[in-house]
C-alpha cells in the first residue's frame, strides 16, 4: 500500500523549478521488502570518502553542479506536515544514497509518535530547517555534509549550534534522533567541541 502521496516538485525550497528534480516513490517502489531492510544495509562513508561516495557537487563560478543535482538529489515525501518559518515543505530534497534510509526514519518516527500530528508538533519535527543546502566556501577543503544532500536540520530554533552546555530539546532518547542514529546517521549532538544539536547526516 502507498502510504504517503507524492508533493510535486515545483515550488517549495525553491531549486525544483530549475533542476526538474526527479520523485521518488519509495513505497511503491519498495513494498513490503522496505520492512526487512537493515540499518546495516547503511554503508555511510567516511566524511573524508563523502566525494567518493555522494559524488561531487561542486559545480563552476562558486555555484553547484546541476547536472549533479539532477542526477544525484531525490524527494522524500514526509509522513507529517513540516514547515520553514510559515511555509509548508512538500519534501525532503536529499541524496538518493539517503532516501531509502530517510524514508525508514520518518515513517518510525511517525508510527512512534501515534500518527498524531499533535505529538509531532509538541516534540518540534514538524519544524524543518533544512536540507541540501550548497555553501560554497572559497580555498576550503571541506564542505558542508548538507552541500552533498546528505544531512538535515530540525527544529533549528530549539536545538542550536554552538559549545558549551547549550539549551537544547533534542537528546539521544528523542525518537527522531535514535532512528536516525540506528540507521547509522551521525548527530551533531555528539560532536566534540562544537554541538549541532539539529544536524543529522549520513557519514561516518
Ligand atoms: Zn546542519
Amino acid at each position: 500500500m502507498l502510504r504517503t502521496a507524492f508533493s510535486p516538485a515545483r515550488g517549495g525550497q525553491g531549486w525544483g523549478e530549475e533542476l526538474q528534480l526527479r520523485p521518488i516513490f519509495l513505497r511503491e517502489k519498495m513494498g513490503d521488502r522496505m520492512n526487512e531492510l537493515s540499518a546495516i544495509s547503511n554503508p555511510w562513508p567516511l566524511e573524508k570518502d563523502a566525494f567518493e561516495f555522494y559524488g561531487d557537487p561542486r559545480g563552476n563560478h562558486g555555484a553547484y553542479s546541476a547536472e549533479w543535482a539532477h542526477e544525484n538529489l531525490v524527494h522524500v515525501p514526509c509522513p507529517w506536515q513540516i514547515h520553514m518559518g510559515e511555509a509548508p515543505v512538500p519534501f525532503i530534497l536529499i541524496h538518493r544514497k539517503c532516501a531509502e534510509s530517510l524514508h525508514r526514519v520518518l515513517w518510525k518516527t511517525w508510527d512512534a509518535m501515534g500518527q498524531s500530528q499533535a505529538n509531532i508538533n509538541k516534540a518540534g519535527f514538524g519544524v524543518f530547517s533544512g536540507s541540501f543546502n550548497y555553501r560554497c566556501i572559497r580555498g576550503a577543503t571541506a564542505i558542508s555534509m548538507h552541500a552533498f544532500g546528505a544531512a538535515i536540520d530540525w527544529d533549528a530554533p530549539d536545538n542550536p549550534m554552538g559549545f558549551g552546555n547549550l539549551k537544547h530539546r533534542f537528546s539521544d532518547a528523542t525518537p527522531l534522533i535514535a532512528n536516525f542514529k540506528e540507521e547509522g546517521w551521525r548527530w551533531g549532538g555528539d560532536y566534540h567541541g562544537r554541538h549541532d544539536f539539529m544536524h543529522v547526516e549520513a557519514c561516518r
